[in-house]
């Protein structure tokens, strides 16, 4: 057995019997299918990376026989946390930052939920040991779990639990043996490839809305929980050359309707307690450290678009233009900002109990500057390139016919370029910014920690007013009406 996970164990764990329907059909292997296949093979070559780089990317869990994901490691200060990071951005790198729920970020949810396991024993000690006994089960096995934590957006004028009946996921039956959940939630990004699914509510919940109040894990495999792939992009990939991203990271989204689906008690975390739904994320460190995973790999994602920005910029002979470098300047100084903030979460991060923490506030400030931050980057992609993105063949076959190779040799001009290898670096921006994979990563961006009012919401909350208005009171303290009028 080699010394952690490998990526052939990932793909033969997978081979379960999921339920999941793509174009009105039932999948039967996940593995082989021409719209899973390729993303499947780039989640396991993320433990195959681990595997080939053991001490940077994995640890060995006390009493554990083999060594498991840093991702699961529970820093105890900042150098650890430091040490931990520098292999997420090493997974990250492995899909420039394009899959967004690789194995690291529902580990890193978990990790910070377990450092918060008081919050837990408040709600009762059963569901305390269920999740503690849970974090134990997914660490030492490396699991790659996703979650759906998000109801499925239907009438937002009412309240969860006025939505139309079996919508929303709801706990309709219960015995000595465990809970039985009916109804939606809305997308489980990266479920076809991972191994299980934790089930949650983040939304806030009204007292009343106690059935919808739960939370748990699931394998994929349960009977009864039907997994809706959305359209696949890797099925509609030309080929790698014509669309290297979507060929090969499309990590997918799905919807995951469960239809009685009965999770037994020992993996109920949360039981229809509202409030817990809430503190089960934002009272233990599980949102925190959740989010930072997310900047982590986010600031490979925005280093990797401003390197395509510079690659542009030569391949069309304009980046030594003064307004041109200005934009790159702007770019460049995004990019920098993010990995700042990142690091200014780790260093002013602070003890829980004996493990180090992630500053709150600066990972709610990023998350909001960057859900804004990247459709622009984004459009400075699309405003620097004019027409090059579109002035492509049509795909890998038109190489294939000399006379029109030879037209395409003749047209692909460029100050740095050769003709091939232009197509090759502009199909590459385009599959990143443009195509409906690209489309589908801005959409991602601005969504995928809630609207815009939800994450300035927790801006405003963790925000230190009291010391920024005391600032402001000390600066009237020392004049007043009367000292003044008397000066005249
Ligand atoms: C690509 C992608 C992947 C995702 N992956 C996952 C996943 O893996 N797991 C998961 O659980 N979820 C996932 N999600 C869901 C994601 O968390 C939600 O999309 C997000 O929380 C926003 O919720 P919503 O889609 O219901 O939009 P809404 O909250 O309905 O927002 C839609 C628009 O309506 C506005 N709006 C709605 N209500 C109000 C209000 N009360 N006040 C002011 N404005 C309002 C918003 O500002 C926004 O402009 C994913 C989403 C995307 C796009």
């Amino acid at each position: 057995m080699s010394a952690c996970k490998t990526g052939a164990e990932h793909i033969n764990s997978l081979k379960d019997g999921r339920t999941v329907y793509i174009d009105g059909k039932l999948v039967p292997d996940v593995t082989e299918h021409p719209a899973f296949r390729n993303s499947v093979s780039s989640a396991a070559s993320l433990y195959d990376f681990q595997a080939e780089n053991v001490e940077q990317m994995t640890f060995k869990p006390e009493g554990a026989n083999r060594r498991v994901s840093r991702a699961w490691q529970i820093p105890r200060n900042h150098a650890e946390m430091v040490q931990r990071r520098k292999a997420l951005q090493a997974w990250a790198e492995v899909s420039c930052g394009f899959m967004g729920r690789s194995p690291d970020h529902l580990a890193s949810s978990l990790v910070g939920q377990r450092i918060g396991l008081d919050v837990f024993k408040k709600h009762g000690e059963q569901r305390a040991k269920a999740f503690a006994d849970y974090f134990e089960e997914a660490s030492r096995n490396d699991y790659f779990l996703t979650y759906v934590i998000i109801n499925p957006q239907a009438e937002r004028g009412k309240d969860w639990g006025e939505q139309a009946p079996d919508l929303v996921a709801a706990i309709v039956d219960e015995d000595s043996t465990g809970v039985t959940i009916r109804g939606a939630k809305m997308l489980g990004t990266s479920s076809i490839m991972a191994n299980e699914v934790f089930v949650a509510n983040l939304q806030p919940l009204k007292p009343g809305e106690e059935r919808l109040a739960f939370s748990c894990a699931l394998p994929m495999n349960p009977k009864g929980l039907r997994v809706l792939s959305r359209k696949s992009y890797e099925a509609h990939a030309v080929s790698v050359f014509d669309n290297p991203l979507s060929s090969r990271f499309d990590e997918n989204d799905a919807l995951m309707y469960f239809d009685d689906v009965k999770v037994p008690w020992e993996r109920v975390f949360v039981y229809k307690d509202t409030d817990m739904c809430r503190a089960q994320f934002h009272d233990t460190a599980g949102h925190a450290y959740q989010n930072y995973q997310a900047q982590i790999r986010l600031s490979v994602k925005i280093k990797f678009l401003i390197g395509l920005a510079h690659r542009l910029t030569e391949s069309i002979g304009t980046n030594a233009m003064p307004p041109i470098r200005e934009q790159l300047g702007f770019l460049a100084a995004n990019a920098s900002m993010v990995q700042a903030m990142m690091a200014g979460m780790e260093v002013e991060g602070n003890m829980r109990g004996e493990w180090w923490v992630p500053n709150k506030h600066h990972m709610y400030s990023a998350q909001v500057l960057t859900q804004d931050l990247y459709p622009r980057v984004i459009n400075t992609l699309r405003e620097l390139s004019g027409g090059a993105l579109i002035m492509l063949p049509s795909s890998v076959q038109d190489f294939a016919d000399p006379s029109l190779r030879k037209i395409i040799e003749t047209t692909q001009q460029s100050a740095k370029m050769k003709p091939e290898e232009k197509v090759k670096f502009l199909k590459l921006a385009w599959d990143a910014i443009g195509s409906e994979f690209g489309s589908r990563h801005t959409q991602y961006e601005m969504f995928y920690a809630g609207a815009r009012f939800v994450t300035a919401g927790h801006s405003y909350r963790t925000f230190d007013w009291a010391g920024a208005t005391k600032l402001v009171d000390d600066a009237m303290s020392g004049y007043d009406l009367a000292a003044s009028l008397a000066s005249h």
